[in-house]
């Protein structure tokens, strides 16, 4: 099965990949992000408005488990 989930940016030129395997769901991408772009479907992380991000990366460095790969971020 997939694990690695992709969402793409054609507005802002970028993609945010998600490690389903590793995600445990605990929510701290949601608590830092700004700009809402994250949901917790089924206890695992998804991208529900890419288009809002600002690219701050501090999702990136908050993941517990390094789940989150960011286009735009050194990781
Ligand atoms: S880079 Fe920043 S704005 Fe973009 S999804 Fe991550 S926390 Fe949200």
């Amino acid at each position: 099965m997939m694990s690695k989930k992709i969402w793409k940016s054609e507005l802002l030129n970028l993609t945010i990949e998600i490690d389903h395997n590793k995600c445990t769901g605990d929510g701290k991408c949601i608590d830092v992000c700004p700009t809402d772009v994250f949901e917790i479907v089924n206890e695992k992380a998804i991208c529900l408005t890419i288009d809002n991000c600002t690219e701050c990366c501090s999702c990136i460095d908050i993941c517990p488990v390094n789940a989150i790969k960011h286009s735009s971020c050194l990781c």
